[in-house]
């Protein structure tokens, strides 16, 4: 299970343009449905650069810079 979905723990991760502490804005998935309704689900997954074997076992969450308005998507160990 993730501990991110779980909420059994809080995950910070500097961000790479501005150094300040990126949010978790939940899993990428959601955040696509959310903002990306007309893309076809199997471009989403070719957007993010991961190979799909790379997924197993991992869940990935999509963290925002409220500084600078960054996004990354990080890869959480389930
Ligand atoms: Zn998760
Ligand atoms: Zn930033």
């Amino acid at each position: 299970m993730c501990p991110l979905c779980n909420g059994f723990q809080k995950i910070s991760i500097p961000c790479s343009n501005c150094g300040t502490s990126m949010v978790n804005s939940g899993r990428e998935a959601e955040y696509y449905d959310d903002y990306s309704p007309y893309m076809p689900i199997d471009m989403m997954k070719m957007e993010d650069g991961f190979p799909r074997n790379e997924r197993e076992g991992k869940c990935p969450h999509l963290f925002i810079c409220r500084n600078c308005g960054a996004a990354e998507v990080k890869l959480i160990k389930e």
